[in-house]
């Protein structure tokens, strides 16, 4: 077993940060990053709201934030393993069990950042035309959907964010929400109000996602008249919220109902020496900005802790 002083667990903002935090008070620290860099960030196209990367010509993308925020890391000594955790041991105390699948590890101590996934309809047909027509991310498929229409499923910031960057292949975007308005910030409903391209279909739920070899159409029920109907589209883009990715987590950390890892207001979760940051712990804000204040905060109190053990 490979031992390490620090382990992050998840490569988002929040692990990113922590890594430069943990890297330059000197802790060496070892990323587990997953397959790719950069969480969900990575999937954006573009972030107006992180404050610092501000151009009036072009807002940079997620994966350009990202790039610049491992650089920084890197350069000042955090190492990246591009693999995942599949199993974690806190039951003895530290040092903590972490393993991979390629390898397992003791990590004196563990920050936890490995945030949240799309979460689904579960509808009949959903899983079946992923990649077929149904998908998660506006960024990385919208390109597929050149001159097509599409629907959107959702009212909140994502639903109408990734809409409007849908606009830019699709012919047409019409956004399905299940009531009769949007949870979305103001800014963000008066672009997608004022896009041409998108419509809005009120107070309406899909039953199910219909097509041959790939989507044809949705079944839909307005959940006002109970009338039931279908919608044709080449797309079905889903932004009804996410949740947290912390099965490997379960029995070894507290977490709330809904599987957020609960910590305190040191970013410590239940386990002394092992903290969260970022969408694990944050069903409220997960934006870059909190996660990368959430993240440093871990790190400085991780350091904190390991030296009061020294
Ligand atoms: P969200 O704010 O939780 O919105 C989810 C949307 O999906 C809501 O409109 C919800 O409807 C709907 N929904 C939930 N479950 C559903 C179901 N089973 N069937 C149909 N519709 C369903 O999630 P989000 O848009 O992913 O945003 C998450 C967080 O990230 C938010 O805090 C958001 O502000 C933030 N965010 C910010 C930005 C930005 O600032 N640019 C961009 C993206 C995300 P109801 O409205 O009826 O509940």
């Amino acid at each position: 077993m490979e031992k390490e002083r620090v382990i992050i667990v998840g490569s988002g903002p929040a692990g990113l940060t922590a890594a430069l935090y943990a890297a330059r008070a000197q802790l060496n620290p070892l990323v587990i990053a997953g397959m790719m860099v950069g969480g969900q960030v990575a999937l954006t196209h573009e972030i107006e709201n992180y404050p610092g990367f501000f151009s009036t010509e072009k807002s940079p993308t997620g994966p350009e934030l990202v790039a610049v925020m491992q650089e920084q890391a890197t350069h000042f000594g955090a190492r990246f393993e591009y693999d995942e955790v599949i199993e974690v041991d806190f039951t003895q105390g530290a040092p903590f069990k972490v393993k991979t699948y390629g390898k397992e590890y003791l990590a004196d101590s563990v920050i936890l950042t490995v945030g949240a996934s799309p979460t689904h309809m579960n509808v009949p047909g959903e899983d079946e035309f992923i990649g077929r027509g149904v998908s998660y991310c506006g960024t990385c498929d919208g390109f597929f959907f050149r001159d097509k229409d599409v629907v959107v499923i959702g009212g909140g910031d994502s639903a109408m964010e990734e809409g409007i960057f849908l606009t830019r292949f699709a012919s047409q975007v019409q956004v399905i929400h299940r009531r009769d308005e949007l949870r979305a910030g103001a800014v963000l409903q008066k672009r997608a109000f004022a896009n041409e391209k998108m419509s809005f279909v009120w107070n309406t739920v899909v039953d199910e996602i219909i097509g041959n070899g790939s989507v044809s159409e949705v079944a839909v029920t307005n959940v006002k008249t109970g009338e039931k109907s279908t919608i044709k589209t080449d797309g079905v883009f889903v932004f009804i919220g996410h949740y947290p990715n912390s099965k490997f987590l379960e029995g070894q950390v507290a977490m709330d109902e809904h599987g957020y890892v609960i910590t305190d207001e040191l970013m410590r979760t239940s386990v002394p020496g092992v903290y969260a940051a970022g969408e694990i712990q944050d069903p409220i804000y997960r934006q870059v900005a909190t996660s990368v204040g959430q993240g440093s905060a871990a790190a400085m109190q991780l350091e904190k802790w390991l030296s009061e053990q020294e």
